[in-house]
């Protein structure tokens, strides 16, 4: 493993930044639970995926290996908290005269095609809940065999939170609290039947005289899971029964990982996950952006908007994962204008071919060092995103200035290239494909010598009209400098 500072996390459970200690010497073990697939993700959701890649992409440069588990819930997650409403998949199926399978196979291709799109990892197992049913009832089973299930007659399976010690201690209130903070808020009903209000679902009941898309036959009845075993149950399956870091959403906090720990917990007796990642949301104008709400944007809105992949992605990590982040164009125009930076100074770089002077290049090597070794010292302290781009555009701005005086050579430039792409290593915007685009056409370098002799006969006007061809045409962007013309290429 490299030789960098411990990295540090702010851990949900204890309210602390905490100093990362692994299970497995160099391997973590990381689940994030994944999108609910009967719609089209918005950059809210997409937010959340990004920065656990960021996490993730944070994690190999330390030297980890990391198996990360992020599943598609394609049953379970009803409409309400409160265990009631349709399952959203089946509404969503209704709704379209489709079923509930093909709304899955729909929309989870669709998330994939986002993710890759976002350049976001794809993680070790990307498992679906409906390929894990066996694995759900067994792990059902276990909880009644232990004694934490009830029945509620023509309903379903239902885990008795109050069996369980510490039941929502992610939460930071005891048993008591918490009822009576979910009942003040209204956010979960509590039916006649449930025992508590914090009471959830294992085994959801089909209704009678209604044959559902998605239903399975089991021990208690022909029914199907609840979304929080699904969780506890994949999670298990591929990472065992105590694993390193659970990430989620902030909505997470109160009901869902409460349930995933009171399950996992109350199956084996063992520890779910020592660390709990918790990110914030994308609001906007100050309100959660959700499918619910109607005020959200896909990628594909912001790409129909004429802005890249390049702009979403660096908005959405930007701001520290656990800020709120408001939703703005002006946001996606300053994530354009950074990204321009790097581009352009990577541009300036490569062209750079001359000897380098000896004191110059050992400065050089020094300076780009300490930005690296800062950069990874604010990336490892709780994913400090924000402060460590500041890094980047510091060493951006010295860089851009010693090629004006002419200080760097052709290894300089070359080794401060290497420092950008080992920052984009973890920023994931493939900046090296951005530099593999530039590539110039022959007919674009014949036109720049025609423009060369012409400047030199000083015939301006012919200059400027080359220039503009070869913007129009082949989409460069000719710049004059002292070191001759320079071309970069022009991005949407
Ligand atoms: P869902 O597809 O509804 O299950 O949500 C998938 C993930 O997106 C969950 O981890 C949510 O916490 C997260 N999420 C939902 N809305 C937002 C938002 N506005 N901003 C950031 N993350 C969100
Ligand atoms: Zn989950």
């Amino acid at each position: 493993m490299r030789e960098y500072s411990a990295m540090r996390i702010f851990n949900t459970m204890s309210r602390k930044t905490e100093i990362l200690k692994v299970l497995e010497a160099g391997v973590v073990r990381i689940y994030c639970c994944g999108p609910t697939v009967y719609e089209s993700p918005h950059i809210g959701n997409m937010r959340t995926y990004v920065w656990q890649d960021i996490l993730r992409r944070t994690l190999e440069l330390n030297g980890y290996k990391v198996i990360h588990v992020r599943n598609i819930t394609d049953v379970g997650h009803l409409k309400s908290d409160a265990d009631t409403g349709e399952d959203k998949l089946q509404e969503s199926a209704n709704r379209r005269h489709s079923t509930a399978w093909d709304i899955a196979k729909i929309y989870t291709e669709e998330f994939f095609d986002y993710s890759k799109m976002l350049n976001i990892l794809d993680p070790s197992f990307s498992p679906k809940a409906t390929d894990h049913i066996d694995e759900m009832l067994d792990l059902i089973k276990k909880l009644e065999d232990n004694g934490y299930t009830y029945a509620i007659h023509n309903d379903g399976v239902y885990y008795d939170t109050s069996r369980f010690h510490d039941y929502g201690k992610l939460t930071g209130m005891n048993f008591a609290q918490l009822n009576k903070y979910l009942i003040g808020g209204a956010r979960v009903k509590l039916s006649r039947e449930k025992r508590n209000i914090t009471d959830f679902a294992l085994w959801k009941f089909s209704p009678k005289n209604e044959k559902r898309d998605m239903e399975w036959n089991s021990d208690y009845g022909v029914g199907f899971p609840g979304w929080h075993i699904e969780c506890s149950a994949m999670s298990m399956k591929y990472l065992g029964e105590t694993i390193d870091i659970h990430c989620g959403g902030v909505d997470h906090i109160y009901i869902h990982h409460p349930n995933e720990i009171a399950q996992s917990e109350g199956a084996t007796g063992k520890k779910f996950a020592d660390y709990w990642m918790h990110g914030e949301f994308i609001l906007v104008e100050n309100k959660k952006m959700s499918k619910s709400k109607g005020n959200f944007y896909t990628v594909e809105d912001i790409l129909k908007k004429g802005f890249g992949w390049r702009e979403i992605r660096y908005l959405l990590f930007s701001a520290h994962y656990r800020s709120q982040l408001n939703f703005t164009i002006r946001g996606l125009e300053s994530a354009k204008a950074s990204i321009n930076r790097m581009h352009d100074v990577m541009g300036r770089l490569k062209d750079i071919n001359g000897t380098d002077d000896k004191t110059e290049l050992k400065k050089l090597h020094a300076l780009v060092n300490s930005h690296k070794n800062e950069f990874v010292r604010w990336m490892n302290n709780d994913i400090m995103v924000t402060e460590a781009l500041r890094v980047v555009f510091d060493l951006i701005s010295i860089i851009n200035k010693q090629i004006e005086d002419g200080r760097i050579g052709r290894i300089g430039s070359r080794a401060t290239i290497d420092a950008i792409l080992f920052f984009d290593s973890v920023l994931g915007l493939n900046l090296a494909e951005l530099m593999n685009e530039d590539s110039i056409p022959r007919e674009v370098l014949e036109l720049l010598e025609k423009r060369d002799i012409a400047r030199a006969k000083k015939d301006f006007a012919l200059a400027d009209s080359i220039r503009d061809m070869i913007l129009d045409r082949y989409g460069f962007i000719v710049e004059d400098s002292k070191n001759g013309q320079r071309l970069k290429k022009k991005r949407l």
